[in-house]
């Protein structure tokens, strides 16, 4: 079996190459590790192996985890999965990003309840193929939800998140993904602190870098499948 450490680094080599494919420059792609369901010690075989980015979905465990590893204070830890108003104030003092935010009741709770002096990085996340079953804001209502999300002062909005629908043709996803890179370089142009656009996941990785993303989620293809 392969060790996290060798994953990690077969994940490294496919983005490093997707990113070459697709003419973008060398750093133009962030790895987040998803450590969800995985226990500590898989967050440091990876952390010793080089990997400093990590998505947590769950409020309780994700904090566990960060309190657990203190010490190793140079991982910038992310907030990925959906957020009800009654966790807010753990996500607002545990957390670096926050990347999936859809909506503003959501957002002024976590503005208001940050740890003094700290900045809370956001991502807005779109439901780019209208599907029933995910989260996040409708493409009509990104231009006003933005601007509202970028008056509240103590976070700071960093870009835009998706997941696209399951089993769609390559096509279609490729049609989401460029669908998505337009709104991100038109938010982009609107705002400074824009700069990142998460998409691609251990399916679909190589389609999102090469329609744009500088940010790629990687659970099962780093840690293994969950069960
Ligand atoms: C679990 C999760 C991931 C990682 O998915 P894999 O397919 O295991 O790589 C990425 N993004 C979000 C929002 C997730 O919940």
């Amino acid at each position: 079996m392969e060790t996290i450490a060798e994953r990690l680094k077969s994940v490294q080599i496919t983005l490093e190459q997707s990113t070459l494919d697709a003419h973008r420059p060398s750093n133009a792609v962030k790895l987040l590790a998803v450590s969800k369901t995985k226990p500590v010690s898989d967050i440091v075989h990876a952390y010793e192996a080089g990997q400093r980015l990590f998505g947590e979905n769950y409020v309780q465990e994700g904090v566990e985890k960060i309190q657990m590893l203190q010490s190793l204070d140079d991982i910038e830890w992310y907030f990925i999965g959906p957020l009800q108003s009654n966790k807010t104030r753990l996500v607002a003092e545990n957390f670096d990003w926050v990347q999936a935010i859809d909506r503003l009741k959501i957002a002024q709770r976590l503005n208001d309840q940050i740890t003094p002096n700290k900045i809370l990085n956001v991502c807005i996340q779109v439901n780019i193929d209208d599907d029933k079953n995910k989260a996040g804001i409708g493409v009509n209502e990104l231009n006003d939800f933005a601007k509202a999300i970028s008056e509240l002062p103590n976070l700071r909005l960093r870009g835009l998140m998706t997941i696209p629908k399951a089993a769609q043709s390559q096509a279609e996803q490729t049609a989401s993904f460029a669908h998505m890179a337009a709104l991100y370089d038109n938010l982009k142009k609107q705002y400074p602190s824009v700069d990142t656009l998460s998409m691609g996941m251990s399916g679909d990785m190589q389609n999102a870098i090469n329609n744009g993303s500088t940010m790629v989620r990687i659970g099962t293809a780093i840690f293994g499948r969950r069960n």
